[in-house]
């Protein structure tokens, strides 16, 4: 009985996470495909995944493809990712990301939108004081 005490509250705290919302899922570069132009994905500090409200996973070479995802996607995306420029392989939430264009560092098929986690990260890794970021909502449209 007084192991069962110490492990309900652990239980409720791990189904309390999973609602909470499924984090992304690594993108296998050089095999993964993006979801909306179908080139392979091949730089890991471009791009992102989105994760349907059915909890299916769509992953993108660059965050213009993503953006044309979400323009056209009917319902609201469970979660939308950003790849971390800073941190090649690593996503960050898109609400929470500072996303700017960064023409001087373009990546796959010319694009030039890159992701942060902050104004000044982007600001001090692209070495450009004038970086401000645009509004994700506004630029993609999302549902
Ligand atoms: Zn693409």
């Amino acid at each position: 009985m007084r192991k069962f005490g110490l492990c309900l509250p652990l239980l409720f705290l791990a189904a309390a996470s999973c609602e909470a919302g499924r984090d992304a899922e690594p993108i296998q570069i050089g095999h993964d495909a993006c979801s909306t132009c179908r080139m392979t994905i091949v730089d890991d500090r471009y791009g992102g995944e989105v994760i349907s409200a059915k909890g299916k996973v769509f992953k993108f070479d660059t965050l213009e493809c993503l953006s044309q995802f979400h323009s056209r996607a009917a319902e609201k995306p469970a979660a939308s990712f950003a790849v971390h420029f800073a941190h090649p392989g690593r996503f960050l939430r898109l609400d929470d990301a500072v996303v700017t264009h960064a023409p001087s560092r373009t990546g796959p098929m010319g694009s030039s939108l890159v992701a942060f986690q902050s104004v000044d990260e982007a600001r001090a890794v692209l070495n450009d004081p004038a970086i401000e970021p645009l509004s994700w909502q506004v630029y993609s449209k999302t549902p």
